[in-house]
This record gives C-alpha cells, sequence and structure tokens, in this order.
C-alpha cells in the first residue's frame, strides 16, 4: 500500500531535475544532500498550524518547497471558522498567511481531504517529510443522557454555523427560547455566549454570516448561564474575554457573591495573569456599581451569568420527550490542590430549565488514516517535538500535536519547533535521500480520482468575491458558505 503510487508513477514524468539522485532509490539513512536536492515537503491542514510550519520551513531552508494540503476550499482554519467576528483584529494574521502562500515555493492545495481523496501514505512516498497539521475537527462529548435531544448543540457546530463553515449551515438552531446553558467556562464558552447576547446591530459589520445575523435579530435569548463544574480560581477564560463580557452593552452579569467567599485570601498566591483575572471577577461579583454601570445594568435587557460547581449530570427532555427543556446538574465540591483540583459531586443536584444547550467543554482531533498512529485519549498524534513516534519522515503542529488548547501564538510557537525539529532531521540526513516527486505524483493521483484542488489564485478569486458581496452591507466580507457555489464560482 505504502508503495503504490511510487511504483506505477512513470519516472519519465517526474518533474524535470538536475538533480544527480534521480533515478536511484531513495530511503532513510541516506544522507540527504541541502546542496542538491529540492526537499519537497508537504503540510495537511492550513490553519495557524499549517502555515507557520510552512512559513518555518521556507524562511530557513533557500530550496525547500511546500504544499499545503487543505480539505476547505478555503484556507485559514480557525482564523476564518473559528475566531469570531468580531474579534477581526486576531484575523490580522491572515495577511502573514497570504505572504507565505504567495511564495514561489510554496503551493495551497485546497478542497482535498488527506485520508479520502489521499492517504498519508501516498504523500510520504510523493514527499521527503510530510507535516500533520490538521487540528482538531470534532467536539468533545458530555457522555450523558439527553445528550442526544433537539435543542442540544455542540458550541463547535455552533461557532461554525455563525462563521460560515459549509458543513454547520444547516444547524438551524432554535433561539426561539429564553434561556440558554452553556456548559464549560473557556473562552469558546465566552465568544458563543457574547454572540448570543450582543445587539445584532453591534454585529452587522463583521463578517458573521447574514443567515446567522438574521437567526440572532430574532433571537428571543435573554439569559445565557456559562456553567462550571470547578470553582472562579479554576475558570478556563481570559481577562480580555472576561472583560468584553463585563462591558457587553444591554447586559447585566449575574454572579453569586458566596461562590467568592475567601478568593481574596487565595489569590495572593496565583501567578500574575490569574490573580488579575480573578481581581476582575471579584469586582464584577461582589463591588457595589457605581452611578454610571448601575444605570448600564438596570437598563439592560438581557443577561449572563456564571454557575460554578455545578458538573452537567443529564439534558432534561420537555414534557412530550421531544426537545431538551433544562439540564439537571450535580452539585460539586473541589477536591485536591493547584493543577490536580476536581470536582467531585457532593450528592445534591439542581435543575436549570433552558431551551438550548451548548456543551462547549473543548474540541477533539480526529485519527487520519489508519497508517497514522493515534493515541485516542490524549486525541493526538503522540510525538516528540514534533516527531510523529516511530515514523521517520512524519511530523505534526497545532493542535493535532498537543492537544486543542492554546491560542495563535501559542500555535505558532508550537509550529516553528516542529519546523526546526524537521529541518534538523533533514541536515542530519535522517530525511530520504534523492529527489522526491512532491505534487506532480499526487497531482495525477487526485486528477485520477476526479479531484481538482483549489489554488491559492483560486481562493484569492473567491475572496475579492467575498468582499465585493459585503461591501454593500459595509461587512468587511461576506463568505461564501456553500462549497458547490465556491466551485462554481470557479468554473468547475
Ligand atoms: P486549525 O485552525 O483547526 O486548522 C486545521 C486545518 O486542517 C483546518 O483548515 C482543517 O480544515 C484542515 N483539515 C482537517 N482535516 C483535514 C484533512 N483530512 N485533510 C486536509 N485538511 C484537513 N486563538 C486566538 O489567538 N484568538 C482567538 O480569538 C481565538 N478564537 C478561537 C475561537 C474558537 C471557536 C476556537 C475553537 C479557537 C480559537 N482560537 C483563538 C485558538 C486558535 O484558533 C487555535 O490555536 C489554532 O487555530 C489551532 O491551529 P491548528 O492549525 O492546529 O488548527
Ligand atoms: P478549554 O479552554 O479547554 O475549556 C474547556 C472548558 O470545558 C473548561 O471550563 C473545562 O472545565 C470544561 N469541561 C471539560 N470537560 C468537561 C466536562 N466533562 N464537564 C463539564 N465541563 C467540562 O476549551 P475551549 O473553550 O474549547 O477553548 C480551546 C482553546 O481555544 C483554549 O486554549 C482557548 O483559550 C482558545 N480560544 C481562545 C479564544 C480567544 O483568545 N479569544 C477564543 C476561543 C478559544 P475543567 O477546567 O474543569 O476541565
Amino acid at each position: 500500500m505504502a508503495l503504490r503510487c511510487w511504483r506505477w508513477w512513470p519516472r519519465s514524468a517526474w518533474p524535470r531535475t538536475r538533480l544527480p539522485f534521480a533515478g536511484s532509490s531513495p530511503g532513510f539513512g541516506q544522507r540527504f544532500s541541502t546542496q542538491e536536492t529540492t526537499p519537497q515537503i508537504c503540510v495537511v491542514g492550513s490553519g495557524p498550524a499549517g502555515f507557520y510550519t510552512a512559513q518555518h520551513l521556507l524562511k530557513h531552508h533557500a530550496q525547500a518547497h511546500v504544499d499545503i494540503y487543505e480539505k476547505q476550499p478555503v484556507p485559514f482554519g480557525l482564523v476564518r471558522f473559528g475566531v469570531a467576528p468580531d474579534h477581526p483584529e486576531v484575523k490580522n494574521v491572515v495577511s502573514t498567511f497570504t505572504q507565505t502562500a504567495r511564495s514561489q515555493r510554496c503551493a495551497f492545495r485546497g478542497h482535498v481531504v488527506v485520508g479520502r481523496d489521499v492517504t498519508v501514505a501516498e504523500l510520504r512516498e510523493a514527499y521527503h517529510a510530510v507535516v500533520l497539521s490538521y487540528g482538531a475537527e470534532d467536539h468533545r462529548a458530555l457522555d450523558i443522557p439527553g445528550e442526544r435531544l433537539p435543542g442540544v448543540l455542540s458550541a463547535r457546530a455552533f461557532v461554525g454555523w455563525y462563521n460560515g463553515l459549509p458543513e454547520n449551515q444547516a444547524l438551524a438552531p432554535d433561539l426561539s427560547c429564553d434561556t440558554a446553558v452553556i456548559v464549560g467556562q473557556g473562552n469558546v464558552a465566552l465568544d458563543v455566549a457574547r454572540i448570543l447576547l450582543t445587539p445584532p446591530e453591534h454585529l452587522e459589520r463583521t463578517d458573521i454570516t447574514e443567515a446567522a445575523l438574521q437567526a440572532l435579530r430574532q433571537s428571543r435569548v435573554k439569559t445565557v448561564w456559562i456553567v462550571g463544574r470547578r470553582g472562579p480560581l479554576q475558570v478556563a477564560f481570559t481577562i480580555k474575554e472576561l472583560r468584553e463580557m463585563t462591558q457587553l452593552p444591554g447586559t447585566r452579569p449575574i454572579l453569586d457573591p458566596a461562590d467568592f467567599l475567601g478568593l481574596q485570601d487565595r489569590i495572593q498566591e496565583v501567578p500574575r495573569p490569574r490573580k488579575r483575572l480573578m481581581e476582575l471577577l471579584l469586582r464584577a461579583a461582589t463591588e457595589q456599581p457605581g452611578q454610571e454601570e448601575a444605570a448600564r445594568r438596570a437598563r439592560a435587557s438581557r443577561a449572563w451569568g456564571l454557575r460554578f460547581f455545578r458538573s452537567p449530570e443529564q439534558v432534561l427532555p420537555s414534557a412530550d420527550g421531544r426537545r431538551a427543556a433544562g439540564v439537571r446538574l450535580a452539585v460539586t465540591r473541589l477536591e485536591g490542590a493547584g493543577e490536580a483540583t476536581r470536582a467531585v459531586p457532593t450528592g445534591d443536584t439542581e435543575d436549570l430549565p433552558c431551551g438550548l444547550v451548548l456543551s462547549s467543554v473543548g474540541y477533539k482531533s480526529r485519527p487520519i488514516d489508519p497508517s497514522v498512529p493515534f493515541d485516542p485519549k490524549l486525541g493526538v498524534i503522540p510525538n516528540t517535538e514534533g516527531r510523529v513516534v516511530d515514523e521517520p519522515g512524519l511530523y505534526c503542529s497545532g493542535w493535532v500535536k498537543r492537544g486543542p488548547t492554546g491560542v495563535i501564538a501559542t500555535t505558532m510557537t508550537d509550529s516553528f519547533l516542529t519546523g526546526q525539529t524537521l529541518l534538523q532531521d533533514l541536515r542530519a540526513g535522517l530525511l530520504p535521500a534523492g529527489p522526491r516527486p512532491g505534487y506532480a505524483a499526487i497531482q495525477a493521483l487526485l486528477s485520477g480520482r476526479g479531484v481538482r484542488p483549489v489554488s491559492f489564485s483560486d481562493w484569492e478569486k473567491l475572496d475579492a468575491e467575498e468582499v465585493a458581496r459585503g461591501q454593500g452591507a459595509g461587512k468587511p466580507r461576506e463568505k461564501l458558505v456553500d462549497t458547490q457555489e465556491m466551485l462554481r464560482l470557479l468554473g468547475r
């Protein structure tokens, strides 16, 4: 299987090369001469991990050629489909990624699903090295009864819906209820809460999809509970996102001062960023608001609340059993200290009525291909410093390497490290010697399978179309949300 593409690929059709190794049978252990051979490297995934890995390789190796394979017809992963529409400044990284993609030594191969349209083994045969940077495309399940009832959604799908991810466009979240419960207290939970509660007119000039904006205009959701199984000291969100909540127009916070008893003393020992976050939480929960803030809260028609020490036990069905009507929460207490602090049920429960449940307890990577090792428990590809364990020539970066946490900057550092590891191996002669056909071989395979990749200049046409569609409404872009329409616009 591993040699399939290699065997039938006619040598006469290999790319013309001046390289002395053409015709030899390349193998691991032979010294790779960086002087003579163009390293053909491919990256799977065009999110921050894929682009930052490519950037590092191109910058630090003057000959390396990098192909970036992406399942969507459009690039940038969670920068396009995750980052909230009201955080446009975060998306500025796209200009750096665009520079990388426009390099003569880089190519974007969109609309190619690795593991389906082409196997990882085939890529490994065609390239000197393959970097898996395909992120975490699934969500972690709550694994509780009632989780599949209508009215229960993963935050991942909800985020994909408002951000134009084609597979989530039919989600049709029912926003006709008064109360939504979000399980989990990370930054994704706060993104979702903020989008649910922001006055829609404040989203009109963002790149949120028109369909989502329309649904949010009709939303009746007035209260959003953000539920954590542990306490304030253990929240996973960060200060900037909390501050945005405290300042969200038309909303007021619901925080129970009892949850914060004794916290003032405990925060003295915690690292500074967490201490500052706790101070903001404490102020919001326990200080009397000033006149202006009190008036703002009194005028608010919507509210958000943090509910602590509550672990989801069951999604409660409506009387007819047809949809979610609430969540049964197990009351918890904390055991252990520091990082090891765990929530354990006290035996008490509390029912929280709601019409919408959003589970925001993290993303999860999937195995991409049976030939690639995968740790199902940790949800990562087992690796040492980005080298996939026992698989020479195979690397990983980003969320699939270290798990689904960390911001774009963390992903950048991690991806540069993988790039560095790969180049070290290349220079140490640990990658196959001799030329590799790279995309020429894969293109033949894909074309035989009826797959026609989308190039970066194709994306730039789609990009221009989106920007033009947004202009009339004063939006930075109106995203194309239908893959078939994108392909039609490209003349396919
Ligand atoms: P991804 O960005 O997910 O990229 C993976 C890419 O691989 C995707 O394009 C995917 O389509 C592609 N792919 C998957 N499977 C295949 C396949 N089989 N074949 C080919 N391609 C494939 N960080 C911030 O700094 N600021 C923020 O405001 C912020 N907001 C966020 C909001 C949300 C909802 C989420 C979930 C995360 C947010 N982050 C934010 C974190 C940031 O998005 C991640 O750190 C980063 O995107 C991880 O990069 P990645 O490349 O590993 O994964
Ligand atoms: P996260 O930060 O890991 O938060 C997950 C939350 O879910 C935690 O509160 C966790 O609580 C809870 N949880 C997990 N399993 C649970 C269970 N079985 N029952 C109840 N609660 C459970 O994940 P995320 O919010 O998906 O964010 C992913 C990453 O993207 C993070 O690094 C985040 O910072 C980043 N991101 C950044 C931004 C931004 O910068 N604006 C925006 C979005 C996302 P415990 O702590 O108790 O496990």
